[in-house]
């Protein structure tokens, strides 16, 4: 008996001096860092259960963000990601961020597409000799734009720029209504198209409600660099014009892809030149995002 005790204390004392000496030797060789459990799977990080580890250890990530780890629908990819069109988006979620990646092409007719596309038309509302110069399809358009799954309003709102602040279902690009630096949309107008977009350096891209499918509706318009919805003039919370629109357009009600009361913006039901409604006058209530 005694033998054997002796024996296991040996045993034991040997295995000590073995883990002594490993993680010696991991001291050495790395620097710790701190992970959080992610038991979820959301890409966000428990603050309550940690650990230090040189990598990243299988269920733990480097975040702290999640104030509850028991479900992961703080980062699912939202409903309305669905009325986007699937040829000329590709959307994911990358943790607790949406990406989406598009070509900028329009999923509908214009007479800008090039002679012989499937989706040209004559000009209606304007007219060739009107018309901005290049196609649709000279365009090599590539745009990216990351957004929080669930974007919150800033402390402060900021004014729009220049070139893409916002992404249209169809694929194409969504600008403020500014055609140049401080110049306003006005004397470009004849050179939009039925649906409010025409061809710029950059692309074909939408200013004025977006006729091609949307018009005095709530159908979905997309997404603003900030990461929140852009709709029609009506709200499908009331199914009329909302009245409680702060000075971007936005308030906060359920929509038809969500029954919890989420911030969302409109384009406001206020005539432009006695027969416009621009899209998107600004100011970003979120945090605007880089489109590129
Ligand atoms: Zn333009
Ligand atoms: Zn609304």
């Amino acid at each position: 008996m005694m033998k054997y005790l002796i024996f296991s204390l040996f045993m034991l004392m040997g295995t000590m001096v073995f883990i002594a000496a490993c993680s010696k030797d991991d001291d050495s060789t790395c620097t710790e860092s701190t992970w959080y459990e992610d038991a979820d799977g959301d890409g966000l990080g428990n603050p309550d259960v940690s650990q230090d580890a040189c990598d990243q250890p299988n269920g733990y990530v480097s975040n702290s963000d999640d104030p509850d780890d028991t479900s992961n629908s703080g980062t699912t990819l939202h409903n309305a990601f669905a009325e986007f069109d699937a040829d000329n988006y590709t959307i994911y979620l990358d943790g607790n961020e949406v990406v989406l990646e598009s070509n900028g092409l329009p999923n509908h007719t214009s007479p800008y597409w090039s002679a012989g596309h499937p989706l040209d038309v004559e000009p209606t509302v304007t007219s060739y000799a009107q018309m901005a110069p290049g196609n649709i399809d000279d365009f090599n358009g590539s745009y990216t734009l990351r957004v929080p799954a669930n974007p919150v309003k800033a402390s402060n709102a900021s004014s729009t720029g220049l070139g893409p602040i916002g992404m249209a279902i169809s694929g194409s690009m969504i600008y403020n209504d500014e055609e140049g630096p401080n110049v306003p949309i006005d004397n470009a107008l004849p050179s939009l198209d039925y649906t409010a977009a025409h061809t710029g350096p950059q692309s074909y891209h939408y200013h004025l409600e977006t006729k091609a499918w949307s018009n005095d509706d709530e159908n979905l318009i997309g997404i603003i660099s900030d990461g929140f919805f852009l709709y029609g003039r009506k709200c499908n919370s009331t199914g009329t014009y909302p009245t409680d629109l702060d000075a971007s357009g936005g308030h906060t009600s359920t929509t038809q892809h969500t029954t919890v009361a989420e911030y969302h913006y409109h384009i406001q039901n206020e005539l432009y030149l006695n027969q416009y409604y621009i899209l998107f006058p600004g100011n970003y209530q979120g945090t605007p995002n880089a489109i590129q």
